[in-house]
Formats: C-alpha cells, sequence, structure tokens
C-alpha cells in the first residue's frame, strides 16, 4: 500500500512546493496575488517561473504547456519545449516569467461564435495563480485563461473568475451589514459529483454510434435493464475497482480530492464525488477528472462515456453541482447558525438564492442546455427542464412566517414570535432528501442537478454566482444607510418571499402534475436547447451580465451563437451517422437475413414442412426494410434542407423540428428491425452486450 499521504498533491506546484522552493519575500508576493489578485511584477515572475521549471525538471519534464478551457468545453494545450539554444550550438532549459504569465497560443480554430475576426484571430491565454500549476503526461500545466486581444473572454474560465469577483463584492457588503468586520473575502466553494459509464472496448469498437456521437442512435432496450436496482451502490467489478483505485492515485497526485466512487442506478454507470473546493479549482479539477477517466479506461481495456444520454430507456449522466459560500474565516454561510442573529443572516443568504433562481431561471436552464443533455432533461430520470428549488416543508414553514411576520411553530410545537431579532432556531437536517429537484437546499449547500455529465461546470456556476451577487447587490442597495436595520431587513425579507415563493416547490419533480403546475404558477418550461438558447439575448439578462462585469453584450451574443451552431452539429453528425449506419450496415445484414428465411422457406417446402414462421417473418422485415429506407431518405432530405438555412436559431429550430423527429421515426423502425433479426446477422452488438459488457 503507497502512502496516500505522501503521494497527495506531488505532482502539483502547491503551496508546500512554493515555501519550499521560493527565497520568502517572492513566496509572500505570490501569495498576495493569489489572495487579492494582485499582478506579480515580471521580475518575481522570472524567480516563480524558474523554480517551477527546476521542480518539473526533476520529475522529467522538458515541456510546458498553458492549459485552457476553450468554449467547447473541454480543454486545450499547446506544448512547449523548455529549451533555449545558446551560443556554441548548445541548449539550456529555460522559462521565463513572461511565458508563465502569458501565452500566445495559435488557436484561432477553437468556436468563437464570431468574437474573433481572421485579422485579430490569436488570442492570449493569462495565468491564473489561484490554481496550482500541475505535471499531467510529464507536461508542466499552467491554468490559464483565454481572452482575445480586445479582452474578450474565449473561454469558460475567464466568466468564471469574474462571476467569482462579484459574488465576493456584493457578498462583502452584505455581511458588513451584519457586522462580520473581519470576513475580507467570500468564495463559492463546489463539490460536482460525476456520473459516467465504462464500457468494454470492444463493444466500443462496434458501435459506429458510439465511436462518432457518443451514444447510442440505435437499440432495442434489453430485457434486463435497471428496474431491478441491484447495480445501485452494488459491488464494484474487478476491473472496474482496478480502474478507480488507479483513478484516484493519479487524481491524489495531481491535487484533486476524489473521495466517494461507486455504481450509480444504470448497468455499467458510476460516479466519482470530489471533496469541494473554491470554484474556479472545482472547475479545473473537474475538467482533469473527465480527461483522466477517459484515458485511463482505455489502460483497462474499457471506454469511458460522458456523453448525457448514451442509452435510450437506460438513466443518463448527469454532474451535480454542489454549490456553497464560505468566508476566509472558514464559515459556511448556508450553515444555518446557533443563534437568531446567525439565523437572519442566514435567512437573508437564502432569499438571495431564492430570488435568484427565480429571477434567473431562464439563465440556469441555458447554463446546462446541449442537444445530449435535451434528451435527460424531463425524462423522469433528472430533473425536469423546469427550474425550481427545493427547501424542504421546515424551511418552507419558517419562510412562510417570516412573510407574514407570524408565529412559527416548530417541530417541539413552541410558538416562536419570528421577528428578525427573534428568529427560531432551526432543526437541523431537515434535508429529507428530494432527489427530483433541479436546485436543492441540503442541509448547508445547494445541489443544483441540471448539469450534464459532459458539461463544464463553469457555464453554472458563472449564472449562479452572478445571480446570486445580484440579489445581494439590491439587499444592500437596500438595507445600507437603514436606520432600522431589522425592520428594514424583515420587510425586505418579506416581499422577497412574497414575491418569489412560486419558485419554492419541495414535491415530486417528476410528475405530470408539476408540469401543469408549474405553467399556473408561471415558471418557465424550456424543453430543449433551441427553445432557451434566445435567453442569452434577453435584456434582463444582458443587463445581469454588464452589470456584475461577467458577459458584455458581445460575449453573450457569441456564446448564443455558438451554443446554437453547436447544437446544430451535433444532430448534423448523428443524421449521417444513422444514414451511414443504415445503408453500410443494417439494411445489408437484414436483406442477407431476409434471404437465409426465404431459402429456408424454399427447402422446407420442397420437403413438405411447414414454414409459415419463416415466410412470415420474410414478409414483415420487407416491409420494414421498404420502411427503414423511406425513412432514411426523409431524414436525408431533412438534412439537406435544413443545412440550407444559415441563420443560427432558424437552423437549430429546424433541426429541432425537422431532423430529430425524422431521426427518432427511423430508430423505432430499426429497432424493430432487430428485434426481428436473428442475433448472429445483426451487424453490432446489442444493449445487453454493451451494459453488461465489463465482467
Ligand atoms: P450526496 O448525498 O449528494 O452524495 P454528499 O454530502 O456526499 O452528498 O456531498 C456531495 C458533494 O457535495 C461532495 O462533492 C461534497 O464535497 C460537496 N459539498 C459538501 N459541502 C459542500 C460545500 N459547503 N460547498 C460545496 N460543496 C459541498
Ligand atoms: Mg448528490
Amino acid at each position: 500500500m503507497k502512502n496516500m499521504t505522501e503521494l497527495f498533491g506531488t505532482m502539483v506546484f502547491n503551496d508546500s512546493a512554493m515555501q519550499a522552493r521560493l527565497p520568502k519575500e517572492i513566496y509572500k508576493q505570490v501569495q498576495l496575488s493569489i489572495k487579492e489578485g494582485k499582478r506579480l511584477n515580471s521580475e518575481t515572475a522570472n524567480v516563480v517561473a524558474n523554480a517551477m521549471k527546476d521542480w518539473a525538471i526533476e520529475k522529467g519534464v522538458t515541456h510546458f504547456t498553458h492549459w485552457f478551457q476553450p468554449m467547447t468545453g473541454i480543454t486545450a494545450e499547446k506544448h512547449d519545449s523548455f529549451i533555449t539554444p545558446i551560443e556554441g550550438g548548445r541548449v539550456i532549459m529555460e522559462f521565463s516569467g513572461k511565458e508563465l504569465i502569458q501565452g500566445e497560443p495559435d488557436a484561432s480554430s477553437f468556436p468563437n461564435g464570431g468574437l474573433r475576426a481572421t485579422f485579430e484571430a490569436r488570442g492570449y491565454t493569462a495565468w491564473d495563480p489561484t490554481s496550482y500549476a500541475f505535471i499531467k503526461d510529464g507536461v508542466l500545466c499552467i491554468p490559464t485563461a483565454f481572452c482575445s486581444y480586445s479582452g474578450e473572454a474565449l473561454d469558460k474560465k475567464t466568466p468564471l473568475l469574474r462571476s467569482m469577483e462579484a459574488i465576493n463584492r456584493q457578498c462583502l457588503r452584505v455581511l458588513k451589514l451584519f457586522g462580520n468586520e473581519n470576513v475580507v473575502s467570500v468564495r463559492p466553494t463546489v463539490g460536482p459529483e460525476q456520473e459516467y459509464f465504462l464500457i468494454d472496448k470492444e463493444m466500443y469498437a462496434k458501435r459506429k454510434d458510439i465511436m462518432y456521437t457518443g451514444r447510442t442512435l440505435f437499440g432495442a432496450r434489453p430485457p434486463k435493464g435497471q428496474e431491478l436496482e441491484d447495480h445501485y451502490f452494488g459491488t464494484i467489478k474487478p476491473r472496474v475497482a482496478a480502474f478507480m483505485g488507479e483513478l484516484d492515485e493519479e487524481l491524489w497526485k495531481l491535487g484533486v480530492l476524489a473521495k466517494t466512487e461507486h455504481n450509480e442506478a444504470a448497468p455499467a454507470q458510476h460516479e466519482l464525488a470530489p471533496i469541494y473546493t473554491t470554484n474556479n479549482i472545482a472547475a479545473d479539477h473537474n475538467q482533469i477528472t473527465m480527461e483522466l477517466m477517459q484515458k485511463l479506461a482505455r489502460k483497462y481495456d474499457m471506454v469511458c462515456l460522458l456523453h448525457e444520454k448514451p442509452f435510450e430507456g437506460v438513466n443518463g449522466s448527469g454532474k451535480h453541482n454542489n454549490w456553497s459560500l464560505t468566508t476566509n474565516t472558514g464559515v459556511n454561510l448556508f450553515e444555518p447558525g446557533e443563534t437568531p442573529y446567525e439565523n437572519a443572516q442566514f435567512l437573508t443568504m437564502l432569499c438571495a438564492v431564492i430570488k435568484a433562481v427565480d429571477d434567473y431561471q431562464d439563465m440556469l436552464r441555458v447554463s446546462v442546455a446541449s442537444a445530449a443533455n435535451d434528451h435527460r432533461l424531463g425524462a423522469a430520470e433528472a430533473p425536469p427542464a423546469i427550474v425550481s428549488i427545493y427547501v424542504g416543508d421546515e424551511i418552507s414553514e419558517i419562510l412562510d412566517a417570516v412573510e407574514k411576520g407570524a408565529a412559527y411553530v416548530g417541530k417541539e410545537k413552541e410558538q416562536i414570535k419570528v421577528g428578525v431579532h427573534v428568529l427560531p432556531k432551526f432543526p437541523k437536517d431537515t434535508t429529507d432528501r428530494n432527489r427530483t429537484s433541479p436546485f436543492a437546499f441540503t442541509g448547508n449547500k445547494f445541489e443544483f442537478r441540471m448539469t450534464g455529465s459532459s458539461a463544464s461546470i463553469s457555464s453554472c456556476n458563472v449564472v449562479i454566482n452572478t445571480a446570486v451577487a445580484e440579489s445581494l447587490r439590491q439587499f444592500a442597495d437596500e438595507l445600507e444607510g437603514s436606520d432600522d436595520f431589522e425592520r428594514d431587513l424583515h420587510s425586505l425579507l418579506s416581499r422577497v418571499i412574497r414575491d418569489h415563493k412560486r419558485i419554492i416547490f419541495n414535491g415530486n419533480g417528476y410528475g405530470e402534475e408539476w408540469v401543469k403546475e408549474a405553467e399556473s404558477r408561471g415558471l418557465l418550461n424550456l424543453a430543449t436547447t433551441p427553445d432557451c438558447s434566445p435567453y442569452y439575448l434577453h435584456e434582463k439578462n444582458v443587463e445581469l451580465f454588464e452589470r456584475h462585469r461577467v458577459y458584455t453584450e458581445m460575449e453573450l451574443a457569441a456564446r448564443y451563437k455558438m451554443k446554437l451552431d453547436t447544437y446544430s452539429k451535433v444532430l448534423h453528425i448523428e443524421a449521417l451517422t444513422m444514414r451511414e449506419m443504415v445503408h453500410q450496415d443494417i439494411l445489408p445484414a437484414v436483406s442477407s437475413y431476409s434471404k437465409l428465411l426465404a431459402d429456408t422457406v424454399i427447402s422446407k417446402k420442397a420437403i413438405g414442412v411447414d414454414a409459415e414462421f419463416e415466410q412470415e417473418t420474410a414478409r414483415r422485415l420487407s416491409s420494414l426494410i421498404r420502411e427503414t429506407a423511406l425513412e432514411a431518405e426523409s431524414l436525408e432530405n431533412a438534412v439537406d434542407e435544413v443545412e440550407t438555412i444559415t441563420e443560427c436559431y432558424t437552423r437549430a429550430m429546424a433541426y429541432k423540428n425537422e431532423v430529430l423527429p425524422a431521426m427518432e421515426a427511423l430508430r423505432e423502425t430499426v429497432d424493430t428491425l432487430e428485434t426481428l433479426t436473428a442475433k448472429s446477422c445483426w451487424p453490432y452488438p446489442c444493449y445487453g452486450d454493451i451494459l453488461f459488457s465489463v465482467k
């Protein structure tokens, strides 16, 4: 057994590495830069870079990269070596402060939604000193933000860092009102629970659809799915256990706090949860985790699927985004307090979130939108596409009492007069877990459950941070300068609860009734990506992000365009893949099988034996073959027509309305064909083969 405590963080240029290797004065400056975002001067940067290089070289590293997160949602890197030529045809290993702080990847081909004209195609990467440099695959990776020369964010990290500043600013204003004089910074903390599938490499190699699109586009459901619920938290198979063990170890070396690994609800589905950390670091770590999962799975002859819905009729994968706010003094702001005073602050924070979720339901929905996640949301396995917040019955009652200024009858049936100065002491652990809520208060944090498994967690946290910052801004504006804080706070909270309680829903989010109820409450139900994307451009949202300097209108417009373009591209690839599978594999295979049946009919009849089954099946297959061919043709025509549309919204809508239904129709017919065709003739492994492939 290796010594895990010694292993932890060995591949990270973390605080202790810096402390050990940097002169005291320089170390102090780096700390200051991390804590207060102060830029390092070039002299200091040179010393840090040099120490970092020496540390890396000792570990056999020869290259470095500015590691960044373009808007594709995955990470990018371009490797440069430390080699610098010197006189006499020799080289030395060098790494300057300039190279550490700023890079210029020639990354003009990343999607940018029109933010970069080709003449200014180059962007630059800037070091994020709050996220430690690390060594991955023998390369020194420097976490960076990626911007255009005119300063527009071309990545997922820049807006996240901006949103963290926004919530810090506004939170400090509110905390001051409660007398927290020694709090100087507030940070969002995030712990993302990552779901994924593991399938055997051989099965993967035989499925064009999974290879090209990450999901099965055809496939009849297996007789055994997840209905027995015997996989959830079940024994982990040896190959999977070995994979998980190595994954943990590699993550620990990289300073990622991988904590729990277990099986999930669907066969072949698993989950990894890390211990929470500061938002931007959590986002970096989640990217590293996804990357390592995919890489290590290969080593064990498996493939890790991060797609949100790899198998129809089987639960898909999400990423629960646990979110809270922590002060530099170590206080979790969503921990219900011990004293009435702390409780007033807690209630204020809680109301800020409730209001934020209501005011920006649309942006929360947009933040998790993708063609893949559309299959999951609302399919009674993940939260519906309707955003709501769960606080539990007990807190609901308390909020009710605050709203009405009435008495709250607690568990002990004692009457408590609710006024800000005598708020009730909250019963701990009132978190009767509601797994169907998109945004659930779980005792001392919130769990946002709509995020897809493959998505970067930056997108949703940008929205959560900024929307809550806005609530807090309004609260601070109203309360700063009040001459009777308690009275004014109470009336503010009471008003916020009255205006926003429609967003609170403690019931079953999977039920049909909720859809109706939500509609009558005036909540949005944005089923698909094209439906919700236009909200990027709504005035109130542009105003929100501009006010808090998180996104400019131009940056939002770019993201709007990219979201829709990506949606269309995904459906385009899926449709083409279906077509190829139908024409190259499925129709020829079924045709051969029909011939086999026909031959049997002839042979049987020749000796006077009944061949009704074979004849009937051949007949059914023939007519289904015809249907399949026709449906494939309709799909092709639909794609051709939609591809002529150039405007991004109209095109995405057409993909949703014309192409997607054609894909579904084709799938249905092909899945019927699969059930009628001999397994030996079917060109692909079936669902059962894939889902139970890892022994
Ligand atoms: P679950 O039952 O949903 O698995 P856990 O209590 O195990 O709940 O926590 C799930 C995730 O929530 C973990 O990643 C954990 O680190 C994270 N978490 C716990 N507290 C906080 C917090 N204050 N801020 C952010 N995430 C948190
Ligand atoms: Mg959870």
